[in-house]
């Protein structure tokens, strides 16, 4: 069986993506853009053609993606999850980052850091499962399972989120407290960051405003650099205008900012795009 996965080296640093779903928004795409012209958006379909389904529906990838260096293994976001995930209300699970992580080679036990870039659903899903959906390897129960039978779901990473988004959860999606950060704070895996921190390999840059805490990742090597987004743009109407906001910003004005300053372009450089919505696993802009 071939099972193309997509990647991009830089430097000694391999990213690889992970596709976990894909499927049409939950409301009608001008509702979530509501400032884009006809222009924009024609020019956004011709940029991502497969970021529109044949009924004018905003059609999303849901992906994650791994970072494979000389020094350990990391994964940035973890999909819309297993058929109980939190994202169950509205994205199409289960998704399928298990069977994408086994066709990369990737043991969910050798990933060493979890990058979440904000607590959205789509971004947690496979952070954190119950032992229904994903029975503990050998059935043994592991320290990590916690009281309400929940476990992460990459045993031996530390998983890093932004201080600013955990303080914010309540507002964000408080049931995330039950199904995410207390299992991960109870089994010692949750580390909270204040800002810009190194990682292995490349380094976490605060990006706030589609949350407050919301976090990219940036790996560079000579003139090339490789940004995962997050939800940094959730559409290729936001690469083309940086100044338009999604309707699901917290703090638009915030985003535009981060939005603009990271995809200001080197001019002797490429930047390539990770993004986990858009049609392209790997977009150089
Ligand atoms: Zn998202």
């Amino acid at each position: 069986m071939s099972f193309r996965i997509p990647h991009l080296q830089i430097g000694s640093a391999e990213i690889i993506a992970l596709a976990d779903a894909e499927g049409p928004f939950f409301s009608p795409r001008a509702e979530a853009f509501p400032e884009a012209t006809a222009t924009q958006w024609a020019e956004a379909d011709r940029c991502d053609p497969g970021g529109v389904d044949a009924e004018g529906r905003w059609h999303l990838q849901f992906r994650a993606y791994a970072v494979r260096s000389d020094n350990g293994l990391t994964v940035v976001d973890a999909g819309i999850g297993p058929a109980d995930g939190p994202a169950a209300s509205w994205a199409p699970v289960p998704g399928s980052l298990p069977a994408s992580l086994a066709a990369a080679g990737i043991d969910p036990a050798e990933v060493d850091t979890v990058v979440l870039t904000h607590l959205h659903t789509d971004h947690v899903g496979w952070a954190v499962v119950t032992e229904e959906a994903v029975p503990s390897q050998g059935g043994a129960r592991d320290g990590n399972v916690s009281a309400s039978g929940r476990r992460p779901y990459f045993p031996n990473a530390e998983y890093l989120l932004q201080r600013a988004e955990f303080d914010a959860l309540d507002t964000i999606n408080p049931q995330l407290r039950e199904t995410l950060t207390d299992p991960l704070a109870a089994a010692g895996r949750l580390r909270l960051l204040d800002g810009d921190t190194p990682l292995r390999a490349g380094r976490v840059v605060a990006t706030p405003g589609h949350t407050p805490g919301h976090q990219s990742v940036l790996i560079a090597h000579g003139h090339q650099t490789a940004l995962i987004t997050g939800d940094l743009l959730v559409h290729a109407l936001q690469l083309l205008h940086p100044e338009l906001a999604y309707a699901h910003e917290v703090d638009p004005e915030t985003a535009r900012h981060s939005r603009k300053r990271m995809l200001r372009r080197e001019p002797a450089g490429t930047l390539h795009l990770a993004t986990p919505h858009l049609t392209e696993p790997f977009l150089p802009v």
